[in-house]
């Protein structure tokens, strides 16, 4: 496709799916509240083709990460164990069908991760460095949860200067009444909030 005001090759178009976990789902050990939900909305929107050069996914990715995890967290800063590596859990959601990923980025082994781009892929290779080789320059961002690892994706995709979007239906919040919150800083980072029938 060419750029009729500027002849250039317009950038291409990639769709993150965040973190749509067992763990994060009902029945999870940090269970959020429409996480099934989500898995199932964002398997049905994709089997509707929408159109995406690529579609990648993140995955939150533990070993040991510290203060991450706590027998007393205050569901803030710290967590109860979830997303382990080798244990269900990990595993995305079988509401997520949808599994023709183009890469899958997995973060925090060692440390708590709550942006996709501190991931990366079975080659070693991060989100970004991905995304800019295959010529992306539109994101659009959901999953879960909203409030945490979506918001911190979608901020971080904003910064490195992807044009960026997050599709609000398509998410799940830990905290549905501090969501407000949420909106407003993903605003003020120049993130667009949509929805995925408008996208
Ligand atoms: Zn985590």
């Amino acid at each position: 496709m060419t750029d009729p005001e500027f002849g250039a090759p317009a950038g291409k178009r990639a769709l993150i799916v965040v973190d749509v976990q067992n763990d994060f789902c009902e029945g999870g050990s940090l269970a959020v509240a429409g996480g099934a939900q989500a898995a199932s909305d964002i398997s049905a929107y994709l089997a509707g083709k929408p159109e995406y050069d690529l579609v990648v996914a993140t995955r939150d990715a533990h070993i040991d990460p510290g203060a991450h995890f706590s027998d007393t967290p205050d569901f803030i800063d710290s967590w109860p164990r979830h997303c382990v590596v080798g244990t269900p859990g990990q595993d995305f959601h079988p509401g997520l069908t949808f599994r023709d990923f183009d890469g899958v980025f997995d973060k925090g082994n060692y440390e708590a991760a709550y942006s996709g781009f501190e991931g990366s892929n079975a080659e070693g290779r991060g989100l970004d460095e991905y995304l800019a080789e295959s010529g992306v320059t539109d994101v659009d961002v959901c999953g879960i949860a909203t409030d945490y690892c979506v918001r911190a994706t979608a901020q971080d995709a904003a910064m490195l200067g992807y044009v960026t979007t997050v599709l609000t239906d398509l998410t799940a919040a830990v905290a549905p009444d501090r969501l407000d919150a949420a909106w407003d800083a993903l605003a003020d980072s120049g993130v667009a909030l949509g929805t995925s029938s408008e996208a």
